[in-house]
């Protein structure tokens, strides 16, 4: 299983990469889940987090609420007793199971988005789920549990999405970058174009090495760099 360590010990697991990816990040004494995954995906995420050996998870962090991210919120709550942690303004979206998709950033894209959108309406709900708390800008998991990691508000894919830095080394982003283009991390689908290229000025800010995105492989800082560097 892929895994990482920051210099302060922290390990992060990549417990399940099918349609998106779950994280589970861990010190001697706890850990928690970023993201959940597709509703289908919570007996993979549990068979993943079993074989970390780490200690099972005591939160979840939504990057954001979209179906392939937030899908299985409701089972793994209920499975390990989770408690949810999610930005204030997707707390209503995760509380209907439902929670709109952005327009594409080219014109190819929203053509492509405006035929699956009606179809895809269906598929893209969930079982719905509560948040216990909400983050309101930023949120230090220190007295969580959890030293040195923070909850920081990213919006720009959507407007409720954050990212996760462990150790100001390490960045768990969702769909802030997208990794599975070859030419760029921009994700192609935005809501809120000027706020990402703020959120993305944040995450370089936050002097992370290494960002791992909701899709694909690591994400190296120097990637995030030269995004900035052509959306200047
Ligand atoms: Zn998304
Ligand atoms: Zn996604």
């Amino acid at each position: 299983m892929r895994s990482w360590t920051t210099t302060n010990g922290t390990r992060i697991f990549l417990v399940c990469s099918g349609r998106s990816n779950v994280y589970l990040v861990a010190n001697e004494t706890a850990s928690f889940l970023v993201d959940a995954g597709m509703f289908a995906a919570a007996p993979l995420v549990t068979h993943g987090v079993a074989r970390t050996g780490a200690p099972a998870p005591s939160y979840l962090v939504l990057t954001h609420t979209h179906f392939d991210h937030a899908g299985a919120t409701a089972s793994l709550r209920r499975r390990f007793n989770l408690k949810t942690i999610v930005c204030d303004h997707d707390v209503k979206f995760l509380g209907c199971g439902d929670s709109p998709f952005p327009e594409g950033n080219t014109r190819a894209i929203r053509a492509l988005m405006a035929v699956i959108r009606r179809p895809g309406e269906l598929m893209m709900q969930y079982p719905p789920a509560v948040t216990d708390i909400p983050v309101r800008g930023r949120l230090d998991m220190g007295p969580l549990g959890f030293d040195g990691t923070e909850v920081i508000h990213t919006p720009g894919h959507s407007m409720g999405s954050v990212s996760v830095v462990v150790d100001k080394e390490i960045a768990m982003v969702g769909d802030t970058l997208y990794g599975l283009a070859l030419r760029s991390v921009m994700p192609p689908l935005v809501d809120e174009p000027i706020k990402l290229f703020f959120s993305l000025c944040a995450l370089r800010d936050t002097g992370a090495r290494l960002y791992l995105p909701g899709h694909g492989p690591a994400i190296p800082r120097e990637r995030l760099e030269k995004l900035i560097d052509e959306l200047s």
